[in-house]
């Protein structure tokens, strides 16, 4: 009997993948030319069907790049010349903010224990930073940010740019592009598909600084897949390096599903199925949910505790018992590896495998 993947990437692949790989596999997408008509028609294809899906605006471009935390690095490259700003709440964006400093930026931190949340309110970006870097679900503590939030944070600083880590939510997320300036993710979370493919979107003002800090010869922007780069070539859809065109392909097949059954429904299916484990881990005497505020916790990285204080148990026998009834749980990320699990709600899984696997916690 074969497995349902609850972990949080690599996660349960999309029920279609299988069909649109062969199709791929048929069409020999896999030696095609990157430089080719074909290959053109499946960027644009990609573009196309990532744009209706995410609501993304003409002032945006969208490129692919190896991984999302590809992206932690072009961004910082491309976008900052001096300082960053961090939200950092886990061990996510706790990366982000060590990547700016590895490169060199100086990089403000505001910092919450593991588990708790921001709100815009609380948040004051210093007054030269540059580039605003938040991540929209910290998937290592189940912890979300509300768009709303996000939205109120760039209003109240609406000359800094601001770049949204959305790797293991989109498309769930509804983030307003007339007010996001860049946002990122990569294609085995909550696309259901195998890892290997990294998506970067970017508008026009991000664009500009990178050619502005690219004229200044006393610092680099880098050599790989910079913006001024990848946009040129986006221009005619095509990549300054050679992607991967087959996840290229699947990726737009994919969202062009996702499109069909509607952004609001699969929004809807998520939030009915967070419902549902939420629910669950309140009113159970074995389980607890990590995340203390509800506005706080995720939709699609659900993250509980196992046990109770009277009768603590360990993480690997809830996951070695769901294994058994082939179902996969994720284990606590870092130090809370033995004490939590964590659950991912990705549009891969329906609310009947979310029911299934709530009657076997509940074993
Ligand atoms: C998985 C993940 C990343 C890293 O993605 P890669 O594809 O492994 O580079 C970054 N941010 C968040 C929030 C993630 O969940």
């Amino acid at each position: 009997m074969k497995n349902t993947y609850f972990t949080p990437g690599p996660a349960e692949l999309y029920p279609t993948f299988y069909q649109h790989l062969q199709t791929a596999m048929d069409e020999q997408i896999g030696s095609i030319s990157h430089r080719s008509q074909r290959f053109r028609d499946i960027y644009k294809f990609a573009d196309e069907q990532l744009r209706t899906l995410l609501s993304i605006p003409a002032t945006h471009g969208i490129f692919f790049t190896g991984s999302a935390s590809e992206v932690w690095e072009r961004v910082l490259l491309n976008c900052v010349e001096h300082e960053s700003f961090h939200l950092v709440n886990g061990s996510f964006s706790q990366k982000f903010y060590d990547y700016a400093n590895a490169l060199n930026k100086h990089a403000h931190i505001m910092e919450k224990p593991f588990g708790e949340g921001f709100d815009a309110a609380e948040v004051e970006v210093p007054a030269y930073a540059e580039l605003v870097c938040l991540t929209h679900n910290e998937t290592s503590s189940g912890v979300q940010m509300r768009p709303a939030e996000i939205h109120k944070l760039k209003r109240r600083y609406p000359k800094k740019l601001f770049c949204v880590d959305t790797v293991s939510s989109a498309p769930f997320p509804d983030l307003d592009y007339t007010l996001i300036d860049s946002a990122f993710f990569s294609v085995q979370k909550a696309f259901g598909m195998p890892a290997g493919l990294g998506v970067w979107i970017a508008n026009q003002t991000c664009l500009a600084k990178a050619e502005r800090l690219q004229k200044n010869d006393t610092m680099t922007i880098g050599a790989h897949n910079t913006l001024p780069m990848l946009w040129k070539h986006y221009k005619t859809f095509e990549t300054p390096a050679t992607p991967n065109v087959l996840y290229i392909y699947i990726l737009g097949k994919i969202a062009e599903d996702f499109n069909r059954i509607g952004i609001d429904t699969i929004r809807k299916q998520t939030e009915e199925k967070a419902r549902m484990l939420y629910k669950f881990l309140d009113s159970s005497s074995r389980y607890e949910p990590f995340v203390k505020q509800e506005r706080h916790r995720s939709q699609t990285v659900i993250v509980a505790s196992v046990g109770s204080e009277e009768q603590p148990r360990s993480s690997a026998d809830v996951i070695s018992a769901a294994k058994s009834a082939n179902m996969i749980v994720g284990s606590g990320y870092g130090k809370f590896k033995e004490s939590q699990i964590r659950i991912a709600n990705f549009p891969a899984v329906s609310v009947e495998q979310v029911g299934s696997l709530i009657e076997q916690l509940q074993k």
